[in-house]
């Protein structure tokens, strides 16, 4: 018990440390972590009655599931299918009297639009959550993705930037907010026992395969996803399972080196692909320093894109989120979508594609999906 309560406190401090934040709070994962949130920040803003939390288009789809379970509403807002950041002229179109907060998204490590989005929320008085469950190690204007706005969110489930398997964090400067935070964090349960067996389980499982002896890009591996892609809300918000953090913690240590292989792994990609018709990476804001999760881009002709997809499935390259925020068939209806748009999310679903950057992909990795999209070109190129 005192050692996990140790490890845990080890933790907090390195995150704090790391990313400049005065405040860390732990649970058992990252969607627990965000509808806490929102149930703060509910809470501290009562007299107000907002209860509007803007989304972009194209997300984790437990980003919308989050605030529907905090009871408050949801409203799109599409996004610029170049960056995959807020479409500014839409978000700025946005009624903000009933908002209570906006969340980013800066999805595969590609940090959003951050500066802006942190000015447009403390003009309209609304908190702005700073969604870095897969950005964690990046910066904007040199500033740690995670800490801009109120307060930021960070995921150690699979397919994070680190993982123990679960895992999730509010991070927050923000001293009203924070003890807000701190006492409701006193009340929330520990997982079941059951469930932290299974952690147990699951995390050697995770080790093991990833082994380098036993070296293969995993593919269609249930537990290497990124985030959720099907839709779920039925989850409770508890605490951070504390056998965990000594991995997280370990992790942590070695985050540098960790983004700079996805980094290097990222520039050999972007070298070896040409933005053209057909295909069209996603381009880093100016001013930001991504950690390239996993490296994004459209292929903009569906056969092909399919096609790419069957080919190199097994290389690890896969799709994300199959659909916008704006049409999860479970919560269509019970959402709203800002201007009837999400034009941008809708593009971003049906042609993204997104490559491997893990730790054991490798410079010959790369030439071969490389080539493989150059292939698609020249299929593309070939009239049928
Ligand atoms: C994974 C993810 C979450 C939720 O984190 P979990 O720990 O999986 O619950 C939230 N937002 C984004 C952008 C994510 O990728």
């Amino acid at each position: 018990m005192r050692i996990g309560r140790d490890s845990t406190s080890t933790l907090k401090a390195l995150i704090c440390e790391s990313l400049g934040t005065k405040n860390a709070f732990l649970f058992a994962n990252g969607r627990g972590a965000m509808s806490f949130l929102l149930q703060c920040m509910t809470k501290e803003r009562e007299e107000d009655h907002k209860d509007v939390v803007v989304v972009p288009s194209y997300t984790c789809y437990s980003v919308a599931a989050s605030a529907l379970k905090a009871g408050l509403k949801v409203l799109v807002c599409d996004i610029d299918k170049k960056t995959l950041s807020y479409d500014r002229e839409q978000l700025e179109s946005i009624d903000f009297n009933t908002v209570l907060a906006i969340v980013s998204s800066s999805l595969y490590g590609l940090p959003n639009d951050l500066s802006s989005l942190e000015e447009l929320a403390r003009a309209k008085g609304v908190y702005l959550i700073d969604d870095a469950a897969q950005c964690l190690g990046a910066t904007v204007d040199n500033r740690a993705v995670g800490t801009f706005g109120d307060a930021g969110i960070l995921s150690f489930d699979k397919g994070k930037v680190i993982t123990s398997m679960n895992g999730g964090v509010i991070v927050t400067s923000n001293k009203t907010l924070s003890r807000r935070i701190e006492i409701e964090h006193e009340k929330i349960e520990n997982q079941s026992l059951l469930s932290r067996a299974t952690d147990l389980a699951k995390l050697q499982a995770y080790f093991i395969l990833l082994h380098p002896s036993l070296y293969w890009i995993p593919s269609n591996l249930p537990f290497l996803k990124l985030g959720e892609t099907i839709y779920n809300e039925d989850y409770e918000v508890q605490n951070y399972f504390e056998a965990l953090a000594p991995i997280a913690r370990s992790q942590y240590t070695r985050i540098d080196q960790m983004n700079e292989h996805r980094r290097l792994c990222a520039a050999s990609y972007t070298s070896g692909i040409h933005d053209t018709d057909l295909i069209e990476c996603i381009s880093p804001l100016a001013g930001s320093a991504p950690v390239y999760l996993r490296y994004p881009l459209r292929i903009k002709d569906d056969q092909i894109r399919r096609q790419f997809l069957y080919d190199y499935n097994s290389h690890g390259c896969s799709v994300s989120y199959p659909a916008s925020i704006a049409d999860v068939p479970e919560i269509r209806s019970r959402i709203l979508v800002h201007n009837d748009r999400c034009e941008g999310g809708r593009i971003v679903a049906s042609q993204l594609v997104t490559l491997p950057t893990h730790a054991f992909v490798r410079e010959s990795d790369i030439e071969r999906i490389c080539s493989g999209l150059s292939r698609s070109e020249r299929n593309s190129d070939t009239p049928q």
